[in-house]
């Protein structure tokens, strides 16, 4: 990922600090080279105005031309933006409650995106971290779901809750939670049916799941190769149930990065993780400034 936008950022900025004095111009020129590296990587629109607007009202500045280093002065204003345009580090973490009490992690998004693997991966992370978790399989519309959640949560020794025969989501997840509770489990992980595309019975089946249970979290998986669709619908889904993070999956193929550097800045909630590949352990936290740093080369 970001390979191709990487090796545009790395070109302009090289550029620019091959120059020893720089003008208005070699800036307009710059900022217009950055404007079609994020457009062909897909960046939403808006937010490549935002980005623009704001990298160019801040290097016009006299601080950057008269400084000692102007190019190395607009690196820092482009990585800064850019950090910004990811998220900052604040609200990263998981919000869940102590260990003294149950916790609710709904996932949401769309079939295929990874939500199931996700799932199990994030399971994994918290009981690695101490926790009692339990999954529960809530996605009745997807046949295989069940026994995939079954043989992942195998897999990584965590009790996958199921009704068998149950044809209620919100049954099944109100189910387990109260089991949860009952049998001291402090994080439960809720996996919903996924949908091919925004439908209204299936939005409707989550926001009755997620009135239900309360939960303290509602994690939006994103397909990181389905580009601006996904920031479309992770629009949706704030708007309809409320996402308090996101999980970029498939972080790890070989895409152009439009989805990540769109997500934060279109649905305003932070990308918290993101998938790495398909085994077990390729959760890992999301860094900004990492990413900034990568694309800036
Ligand atoms: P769901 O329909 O949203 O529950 O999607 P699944 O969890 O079944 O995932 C769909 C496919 O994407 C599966 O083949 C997963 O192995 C794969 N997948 C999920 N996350 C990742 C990831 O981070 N990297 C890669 N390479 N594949 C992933």
């Amino acid at each position: 990922m970001f390979d191709n936008i990487s090796t545009k950022f790395s070109s302009i900025m090289k550029n620019l600090s091959g120059k020893g004095k720089i003008t208005e111009k070699n800036i307009r020129d710059a900022v217009e080279d950055i404007k079609m590296s994020l457009l062909d990587a897909d960046v939403n629109l808006r937010v490549v105005r935002k980005f623009i607007n704001s990298t160019l009202e801040e290097a016009l500045g006299e601080k950057v031309l008269l400084s000692v280093d102007p190019g190395q002065q607009f690196t820092k204003i482009v990585y800064d933006k850019m950090v910004a345009l990811l998220g900052d580090e604040s609200g990263q973490e998981l919000k869940l409650k102590g260990k003294d009490t149950t916790s609710v992690i709904l996932m949401m998004g769309l079939q295929g995106s990874g939500k199931t693997t996700t799932a199990h991966k994030l399971a994994l992370k918290l009981t690695k971290e101490g926790r009692k978790v339990m999954l529960v399989a809530a996605d009745l519309v997807r046949p295989a779901a069940i026994t995939q959640l079954q043989v992942l949560g195998e897999k990584v020794g965590v009790r996958v809750f199921t009704i068998p025969g149950e044809k209620n989501p919100v049954k099944v997840a109100t189910e387990a939670v109260k089991t949860a509770r009952h049998e001291l489990y402090d994080t439960v992980i809720i996996d919903t049916s996924g949908r091919m595309h925004l439908d209204d019975t299936l939005m409707k089946e989550i926001q009755d799941i997620a009135k239900a249970v309360n939960p303290d979290e509602t994690l939006f998986v994103a397909d990181a190769m389905t580009g601006q669709n996904a920031v479309t619908i992770a629009k949706e889904f704030e708007e309809k149930v409320g996402i308090s993070g996101v999980i970029l999956s498939k972080f790890d193929s070989d895409t152009r990065g439009g989805a990540a550097l769109s997500l934060k800045s279109v649905v305003g909630k932070p990308i918290k993780f993101i998938g790495t590949g398909e085994k077990s352990e390729d959760l890992e936290a999301f860094h900004p400034d990492r990413i900034a740093s990568r694309i800036l080369g």
